[in-house]
């Protein structure tokens, strides 16, 4: 199955092959995550110039061979240089680009993770809201069949007025009442925010200000996150052995 192929895609990262060539990891639109060679890229001459650089947003056309593939041509579909302008957001963008790469496996198309993607990258560039990121790890977790229950108890099924949910577990996927609390403790506006960034009211969550209630919820989405890969991880390497 070799040829040449068109796609579009965010470069995820790059990491040097030989002299004068890289890899490049990349989340297209049509194929998934796939790694392609560009070759001649770590020449001041190339002819990618600056363009196949991580959440470089890139037209290509690519070639596909056995193992890798190869880089013909890239042309920006945007420019890099907003997301280049502060420190800020390009260390929410690198972020960004980190989480879609642990959760994504290669050649395993998700156009909605890519649109997702290409939008945070957006938003980043726009405005760097301190729970950009954060928000993007829980909508990326809920594309991936993870939405947390925040409504109810996850074990008893109780839910506010009468209930107070108090806790928030990671095993269990969802806030607890009082009565049955495990994992961690989640405050009633951190509950909110919550319910704000999964419930369609996104923009007024990313207008917040930094507060302890926007790092409460950024800390829960880094801990949560970091729970998927691992059961990604080990489910991966369950299969590997098998
Ligand atoms: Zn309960």
């Amino acid at each position: 199955m070799s040829g040449l192929y068109r796609d579009v895609g965010v470069v995820l990262r790059t990491y040097k092959l030989r002299e004068s060539d890289r890899i490049v990891v990349i989340h297209t639109k049509e194929n998934g995550k796939i790694r392609a060679v560009a070759k001649g890229v770590r020449k001041t001459r190339s002819k990618f110039g600056a363009r196949l650089e991580p959440m470089s947003h890139v037209r290509l056309l690519l070639y596909r061979g056995r193992e890798l593939d190869i880089v013909s041509q890239a042309e920006a579909v945007e420019p890099l240089s907003p997301m280049l302008s502060s420190l800020d957001r390009a260390s929410q963008g690198l972020a960004a680009l980190e989480a879609v790469d642990q959760l994504s496996l290669e050649r395993e198309p998700d156009p909605r993770a890519h649109a997702m993607l290409v939008g945070v990258l957006r938003t980043i560039a726009a405005k760097p809201s301190p729970l950009n990121v954060p928000a993007f790890y829980w909508k990326l977790l809920a594309h991936e069949g993870l939405r947390p229950q925040l409504d109810a108890c996850v074990r008893c099924g109780d839910s506010e007025p009468s209930a107070r949910l108090v806790a928030f577990d990671l095993v269990e996927g969802g806030v607890l009442c009082r009565s049955c609390r495990s994992g961690q403790a989640i405050s009633e506006p951190a509950l909110e925010l919550l319910r704000d960034i999964l419930g369609g009211r996104l923009q007024s969550a990313l207008d917040r200000e930094e507060s302890p209630v926007t790092h409460e919820v950024a800390a829960l989405a880094t801990r949560a996150l970091e729970h998927q890969i691992e059961r990604r991880l080990r489910a991966v390497a369950m299969f590997e052995r098998g």
